[in-house]
């Protein structure tokens, strides 16, 4: 991804030293393998800085609530999607942003990549095409990176950015015939009782850190529910009931705002799957509005549309 890198830092250059925006947000290499990181660059000695490879997964919209100054950023197919509903929500203007847009091949799950090293620490990982070269003291070893893909990545039908100003390369083709889910059905179809007893053991590691409300772009709420004490919505401590109710309402606040970008997922120090909350509610939301987050700009949000053939009465 080379490339990619270049094109970004040119874009960069030019925008800032013709003054268009102030600043640029984008990723530089992390200080460990596999972890890039966010970057704002606002001079030119830091341009070089900027970087792109498959260890991108860092939801970069994140950034953007209520910023006044004017931006680039540079954006995946579903980082372009949490855009949109920024400017949806009015948590940023059109005009005050550059998008760099990066047509998306997927990426990269460190911990698929760990689990394949069995224990072998990695010093150096780079991508070259289709392959993932992970090398450490005494070993070196080639993967495909289509085995490695993140569990959303392997799933998402929208790589292009559905919003850009310029590209850093040719827009890719979308995956089709995928089955988005199969994994919500599986617990869908469990009686009750194993589907209660399935959401216990699946938040049971959870050490409500917040690393995971924290790398959503869609929680960007000046003091958070869970945070609020005058009222308190719920209690603080690891009791289970508080655990879950935090992973319920957490989920129900990103109902029909979700893109599935697995950021959250991403960030979880202890690896719970958190998209087995959203991905219920997009699924709902794909069925019964026949919407998805994020894909049409000049478009609102169906619980924020009226529609006159509405089957609710209240509405009437
Ligand atoms: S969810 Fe889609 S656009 Fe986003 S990083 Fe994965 S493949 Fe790329
Ligand atoms: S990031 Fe993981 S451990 Fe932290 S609150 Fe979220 S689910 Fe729990
Ligand atoms: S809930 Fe998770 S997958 Fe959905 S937008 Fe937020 S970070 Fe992305």
């Amino acid at each position: 991804m080379v490339e990619y890198t270049r094109k970004i830092q040119d874009i960069a250059k030019r925008l800032l030293s013709e003054k268009k925006v102030d600043a640029v947000i984008g990723y530089r290499q992390g200080s460990v393998p596999m972890m890039n990181e966010p970057i704002l660059v606002r001079e030119a000695d830091k341009i070089d800085q900027l970087y792109w490879d498959s260890f991108c997964g860092v939801n970069l919209a994140n950034y953007l609530p209520k910023r006044k100054e004017r931006l680039a950023i540079v954006a995946k197919g579903c980082d372009s999607r949490n855009i949109v509903v920024h400017l949806q929500e009015g948590q940023i203007k059109r005009d005050q942003i550059h998008i760099i847009g990066v047509p998306c091949r997927g990426m990269v799950d460190r911990r698929k990549v760990r689990a394949k090293l069995e224990g072998q620490e990695p010093l150096r990982v780079v991508e070259t095409g289709d392959q993932i070269v992970v090398e450490g003291k005494d070993f070196k070893e080639t993967f495909k990176k289509a085995d490695l893909l993140q569990d959303n990545c392997a799933i998402c039908i929208h790589r292009n950015p559905v919003l850009y100003d310029e590209l850093v390369g040719e827009l890719v083709t979308e995956q089709s015939g995928v089955d988005r889910y199969e994994d919500v059905r599986a617990v869908e179809d469990m009686d009750p009782e194993a589907r209660w007893k399935y959401f216990e053991e699946l938040v049971r590691p959870c050490i409500r850190c917040y690393a995971c409300r924290n790398a959503c772009p869609l929680c960007y709420c000046p003091t958070c529910f869970v945070d609020e004490s005058k009222p308190q919505w719920m209690g603080k401590s690891l009791d289970p009931t508080d655990v879950r109710t935090f992973h319920f309402m957490r989920a129900f606040h990103c109902a029909g705002r979700c893109t599935d970008c697995g950021a959250c997922e991403r960030a979880c120090p202890v690896g719970i799957k958190v998209r087995q909350f959203t991905k219920k509610l997009e699924k709902d939301i794909l069925e019964l509005y026949h919407f998805e987050a994020g894909i049409i700009p000049e478009g609102r949000p169906p619980l924020d549309v009226y529609r006159p053939d509405d089957p609710e009465k209240f509405i009437k």
